[in-house]
């Protein structure tokens, strides 16, 4: 006899089987294509999901809600299918114009001296800082270097150069943290470590918190997946008032990179600084300066990362990045959010602009999209 099978209805059409962590696994982290956002562990209700050093793993009771599946960025068609024109219309009110997707205004500003990020990521921790002191949001959650969040969101010591998930409260801890990312580090795990632990230790569950992230593009993705899925992940993911993405950039699998790094007698553990050359990436531990072209860490390349071709962050309010022969840092503002704080940032100080040409940079934004 055979067995009429149930269907939910989605955005995508209705499915006929709810997915799980198992498919999961079988689908985007074997083969590679996880992006490290966090998500799947983020979304699971009963902790069963972890975020091991490269990717995450079941090592709980998994009840087969589905939550994790279709938080997951990659569980959509790899370009994003269904997810284009109604649902970028839905967030950002107007139609892409640009292969670099839907903007409302662009800025130049000047690079600001920051010892603890990229340029990129100096001026998001800039814009970010000046959203807690004006009240815009509660709570920053982000990817960086300084202690994760809880010690309960991941179950094994991360430590050197890794990615963790992190939150700030105050503008203070903003403008300290500490980034300068070259591995992924689970954002949207920080974002559960906002909601959870930021709303019971000052809000006692009265008002709502307003969380703004800071992520690679993969991981904004991830928030309007999530919202979008059937799931919704309300308590999550509505929480969250303000996107900002640097441009993507080289992310590196932390077991991989290792391997490279110790063959220079040097490790993710021993590295004190990291700088961006234009082909090339400089490691510095104590005296030791070691210097690797790009290609020479070709193999440590995060596969998931480089799969998904989103350069600039399209569903970010902020996108925020360098461009080659472009002497400041680059804001392409999607949201009428985004246009407002910056005009207000530009107006009181905070930022400074700088001269440039419109179409100028347009054109070299849209190059990057047929990898010029
Ligand atoms: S309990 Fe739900 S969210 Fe957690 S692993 Fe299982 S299907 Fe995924
Ligand atoms: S991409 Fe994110 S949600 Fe998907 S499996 Fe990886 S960590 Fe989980």
């Amino acid at each position: 006899m055979s067995q009429e099978l149930k269907t939910w209805p989605t955005p995508y059409g209705p499915i006929t089987q709810r997915m799980i962590f198992a498919n999961l696994l079988k689908d985007i982290v074997r083969p590679g294509k996880c992006v490290y956002c966090g998500s799947c562990a983020a979304t699971c209700p009963t902790n069963a999901v972890q975020m091991l050093e490269d990717a995450p793993r079941i090592l709980g009771v998994c009840i087969k809600c589905g939550y994790c599946y279709y938080a997951c960025p990659v569980t959509t068609e790899e370009d994003f299918k269904g997810f284009d024109k109604d649902i970028e219309e839905s967030i950002f009110g107007l139609p892409r114009s640009e292969k670099f997707g839907v903007y409302r205004k662009i800025y130049l500003v000047k690079r600001v001296e920051d010892p603890d990020a990229f340029p990129d990521e100096a001026i998001a921790k800039k814009i970010l800082a000046y959203g807690l002191r004006k009240g815009y949001w509660d709570v920053v959650a982000y990817s960086g270097r300084d202690s994760p969040v809880t010690d309960g969101l991941l179950n094994y010591r991360v430590s050197g150069w890794r990615g963790r998930p992190s939150i700030a409260c105050k503008p203070g801890d903003m403008e300290s943290a500490k980034l300068k990312l070259i591995t992924p580090g689970p954002t949207i795990l920080g974002v559960r470590g906002a909601v959870e632990e930021y709303k019971g230790a000052y809000f006692h569950g009265v008002e709502p918190i307003r969380v703004a992230v800071l992520g690679p593009p993969h991981h904004i993705r991830s928030i309007w997946r999530g919202r979008f899925s059937w799931a919704g992940h309300t308590k999550l993911l509505k929480t969250i008032v303000f996107m900002i993405s640097y441009f993507a950039r080289k992310f590196y699998l932390p077991s991989k990179l290792n391997v490279i790094l110790m063959r220079n007698g040097l490790s993710l553990e021993s590295i004190e600084d990291i700088e961006y050359k234009r082909n090339s990436i400089l490691f510095k531990a104590g005296d030791k300066v070691v210097e690797y072209r790009f290609e020479d860490l070709e193999e440590a390349i995060h596969p998931g990362i480089s799969s998904i071709k989103d350069l600039t962050g399209e569903y970010s309010d902020l996108s925020i990045g360098l461009l080659d022969d472009v002497e400041g840092v680059v804001l392409i503002a999607r949201s009428e959010e985004a246009v407002s704080l910056l005009d207000e940032l530009l107006g009181e100080g905070v930022l400074e602009s700088l001269e440039f040409d419109e179409r100028d940079l347009v054109n070299k934004l849209n190059k990057l999209y047929e990898g010029g």
